[in-house]
Formats: C-alpha cells, sequence, structure tokens
C-alpha cells in the first residue's frame, strides 16, 4: 500500500465508519441510479454561491478557519487530505490546496492522476466552480471509496463507448483510458479547449472522475461536460445541486419530500438539463 494512502486510513478513516442514508435504486435507461436522502448535505446543495455571499463568508477549506484539532495528511507540500464532515458515501475525502486560490482544474489535473494513483482504494473527484463546488473560491478535490458509484461499479467494457464517450448515458460522458499520465492529461487539454466558457466564468463547466488500477498500471478518467449549475427542479423549490456525485449515478436529495417525489422522469430531466 502506498505510503499516503496508510496514512489517510491511519488518520482519518475510523476502522467502524457508519453511513446511514436512505437509498432507492432505479434503471433509467438500462442505467443504475441510486437517490439518496441525506439531509446533512443542505449546507452544501442548498449552498448561496453569488460573488457577494462567498465574499462575506469565511472560507471552510483555509487552515485557519477549521477545527485546531482536526486530522489531515499533507500531500506533495500543496494540498491537505481531510475527513469530509458531511460525507454522501464511505471514506468521503476533501482534499484542499493549502493556499486559498480559485476552483480551477488545469494547473492541477496531474495532479489529480498523482493523487489517483497513491490513493489507489479511492475515486478522485473534482466539481467545476458552478457544477457542485461548494467553496468555488478555494481549490479542492474529493475522494470517495472507490467501486461505490455506479459509475464504478462496472468494468469500462460493459459500456457502449464511441470515440471516448459513453453512449446511451443519459448525460455526457468522455472516458479516458492509459498507463501513460502525460497522453492522458494531454486528451484531457484538448477536450477542454474545445468547451465554451461562459461569461463571468474561468473554466469550461465540468466534473471530473479518475481512479488508477495498480493490477492494470491505468487510469480511467471521466469527464462530464456541463450545462446548467442546477436544473429547473432548483428553482421550483427542490433541493438537487448535482455535483461528481450525481453525475457518477448518486443523486442526494437533502429534503425527504424531493426524495420520496423521485422518479425515472425526474432522474431524467436533472441529468439532461445539467448535462452538455
Ligand atoms: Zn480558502
Amino acid at each position: 500500500m502506498s505510503e499516503i494512502q496508510k496514512k489517510v486510513y491511519d488518520a482519518l478513516i475510523p476502522a467502524n465508519e457508519n453511513l446511514e442514508v436512505l437509498t432507492k435504486t432505479f434503471v433509467v435507461d438500462g442505467y443504475k441510479v441510486v437517490a439518496q436522502h441525506n439531509p446533512a448535505r443542505a449546507v452544501s446543495s442548498g449552498a448561496k454561491l453569488d460573488k457577494a455571499t462567498i465574499a462575506k463568508r469565511k472560507c471552510f477549506l483555509c487552515k485557519e478557519n477549521r477545527p485546531v484539532d482536526q486530522p489531515s495528511v499533507i500531500y506533495n507540500e500543496n494540498f491537505e487530505i481531510l475527513k469530509n464532515p458531511f460525507p454522501i458515501l464511505k471514506k468521503h475525502l476533501t482534499i484542499p490546496l493549502m493556499r486559498h486560490e480559485r476552483q480551477e482544474i488545469l494547473p492541477h489535473i496531474a495532479t489529480m492522476l498523482d493523487l489517483s494513483k497513491d490513493l489507489p482504494d479511492f475515486d478522485l473527484l473534482y466539481n467545476g466552480p458552478k457544477c457542485g463546488a461548494s467553496a468555488p473560491d478555494h481549490m479542492h478535490f474529493q475522494a470517495v471509496q472507490t467501486g461505490l458509484m455506479p459509475l464504478d461499479e462496472k468494468s469500462l467494457s460493459e459500456f457502449d463507448i464511441v470515440d471516448g464517450e459513453i453512449r446511451n448515458f443519459g448525460r455526457k460522458c468522455l472516458v479516458f483510458v492509459g498507463s501513460d499520465k502525460e497522453a492522458i492529461c494531454k486528451q484531457y487539454r484538448e477536450l477542454y479547449n474545445k468547451l465554451e466558457i461562459k461569461e463571468d466564468e474561468w473554466e469550461p463547466r465540468m466534473n471530473i472522475v479518475a481512479h488508477y488500477i495498480p493490477s492494470a498500471n491505468i487510469w480511467n478518467v471521466w469527464v462530464f461536460p456541463r450545462d446548467k449549475h442546477r436544473p429547473s427542479y432548483y428553482e421550483q423549490g427542490r433541493m438537487i445541486s448535482p455535483g461528481v456525485i450525481d453525475m457518477a449515478g448518486i443523486l442526494v436529495f437533502p429534503k425527504p419530500d424531493d426524495f420520496e417525489d423521485v422518479d425515472e422522469s425526474m432522474i431524467r430531466q436533472i441529468y439532461k438539463e445539467v448535462s452538455l
């Protein structure tokens, strides 16, 4: 086991981690989607993320605003690995940059792949600033135990993939696979450069999942190009604010009524609206 992963287990992962959430499983157009009722996520899903609100609040990812005794593991002198206080899945980590800089993937895509190689039990996750990140002003990744999201329950060969894109998935998703880190970064940058950057934003909207498989010495990197930040259901009062875990097949509903009402057509509509 890698040195870093061992440190993460020792310092951050409770031996008997218990995560009690209600779930309902759907198969929508051939793909599994899990709806999860997780009231603790209301803070994140309902967060106001306009510039004024962000400028006024204390950044919860900066070290000086975090609990003094919160354990952490330093990664490459740049990132700090922490336990996520509001987990969606077991072994849910938050990995902020150790400087207060805006959420931005391009300078850190290679680090994301390095992190996933050093944490092979985990999926590394990235939310763009308008795609589920609850701190768009502070660069951070997340990580969760691998194999728990519908996206990575299956092997890639079970998906219908044409020219790097998963077909009939209900949401846009591209996949990069390989053992050459530089080649994956290059492919990723080419995709990035093709995508539009919306007015007043600094990068194309997207979510990313990266996982490294040691036995095969390959990375799987899934990219979800995004359109809307939140689906129209949000404006109608439903609390649903999709980030990377939602895109990977676990839709989080903090409010009981929304969880009660969720059905296949709602799931279809959410993915359609937030995907490019
Ligand atoms: Zn900060």
